[in-house]
């Protein structure tokens, strides 16, 4: 999947107007403090910006004020080589729930996500127009929740049709998220944990009741202690169950995966599909369940094939082969945990994986059995 490199595109934008000796004013819609935070400390060094507050999308006016009123003291404390400007728009819920009828049970990132953004852009894009600013922009792209393509897209049409240049990002991009996280804590910033409107906070409540992963605590032979822990890392002397999942087209082409840049762990590696196996599960349930899950792929236990355990310092790894038709674009992809995916065939997945263990030969021996397996 050849995806876009916006950040690339913005450092460019960027170059062309320093070299130009100029500070363009730019419009920057906001959705709240903590999102703008990183955008701001990062091109407040070369625009005049006005952050521009319209979110209709947010649960109640309480919310909304207690999130306006956090974006304007992040405004008066934060430093910057240009002032930075603030305009408000109308609180206009109505407009909001107008725009999601028939919508509302759709999960976050998908379609009522993206007439979302679009009816704040286009707010934005149309103030900044009537406001003879340089260029629009939005803040929305600093989180591993949105869509940064669906969010350019949008705004360069927006940009079109209003006749302002719109300038493209993937604030995510560079460590853009963790960031803004540092920059939240540094300036004590309300940092609420759901998106904006209500359908966001019901899932984020429902997320939080599954969220607590219990694993099962297994001995050094692999076999269940009948203890169970809480998702983090065994003590010494247990181990946990983890899957990592090969999943092959019949062209012979593997799907891997790039990690997403806000993991702690790895940003933006490319790894398979795979995770921890909770507690009552079968690894080959934890193997269905992590590709549903990360990549939006539905398996059933007859495309997987068991190919081995490894034995890692605290964990087992069950290595699958997944067998089924596919193609990148029926993936969809959990943003928190996902970049981009791409296929490729065998060897390169091999060769992938050896420049990465280089000293897990007992992995790589079994990565060479799956793919005698698989056919590749
Ligand atoms: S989850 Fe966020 S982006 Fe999606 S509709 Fe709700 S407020 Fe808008």
């Amino acid at each position: 999947m050849n995806k876009v490199n916006y950040q690339l595109l913005l450092d460019r934008e960027i170059a062309r107007i320093t070299e130009g000796g100029r500070v363009p004013a730019l419009l920057m819609h906001s959705c709240c403090a903590p999102c703008s935070s990183y955008c701001l400390s990062y091109l407040a060094e070369y625009f005049s910006i006005t952050i521009f507050y319209y979110n209709p999308n947010i649960t109640s006016r309480e919310e909304y004020e207690k999130r306006v009123e956090e974006q304007k003291r992040l405004l008066r404390e934060l430093p910057s080589k240009y002032p930075i400007s603030f305009a408000e728009g109308p609180y206009e819920p109505e407009n909001f729930y107008e725009m999601c009828r028939g919508m509302e049970a759709l999960p976050e990132g998908g379609e009522r996500c993206f007439a979302c953004y679009e009816l704040r852009q286009r707010e934005a894009v149309r103030y900044a127009r009537e406001h003879g600013f340089d260029y629009v922009t939005t803040t929305l792209s600093v989180s591993p929740h949105k869509n940064a393509e669906k969010l350019n897209e949008i705004g360069l049409r927006l940009g079109q049709e209003f006749g302002i240049p719109y300038l493209v990002s993937d604030f995510k991009k560079r460590g853009g998220y963790a960031k803004s996280i540092e920059l939240s804590k540094k300036y004590g910033l309300y940092r609420q944990d759901y998106c904006g409107c209500e359908y966001s906070r019901k899932q984020r409540e429902g997320m939080r009741c599954n969220m607590e992963e219990i694993w099962d605590v297994y001995d050094g032979n692999g076999v269940k202690t009948g203890r169970t822990m809480e998702r983090g890392v065994p003590v010494d002397g247990d181990y946990m169950l983890c899957v990592h999942v090969y999943l092959c087209n019949p062209e012979g082409l593997f799907l891997m995966q790039k990690r997403s840049e806000s993991k702690q762990s790895h940003p933006g590696e490319w790894d398979v599909t795979g995770g921890a196996v909770l507690s009552g599960e079968s690894s080959a349930q934890g193997a269905i369940r992590e590709t549903r899950e990360e990549v939006g792929i539905s398996l059933s236990e007859e495309n997987l094939t068991y190919i081995g355990r490894v034995k890692k310092r605290r964990s087992f790894i069950d290595i699958f082969l997944a067998r089924r038709n596919f193609t990148v674009e029926d993936c969809r992809l959990q943003r928190e945990e996902v970049e981009e995916v791409k296929l490729v065939p065998g060897q390169e997945v091999l060769r992938m994986e050896q420049d990465k263990r280089k000293r897990e030969r007992d992995y790589v021996d079994l990565l060479r059995k799956m793919l005698t397996v698989s056919g590749n």
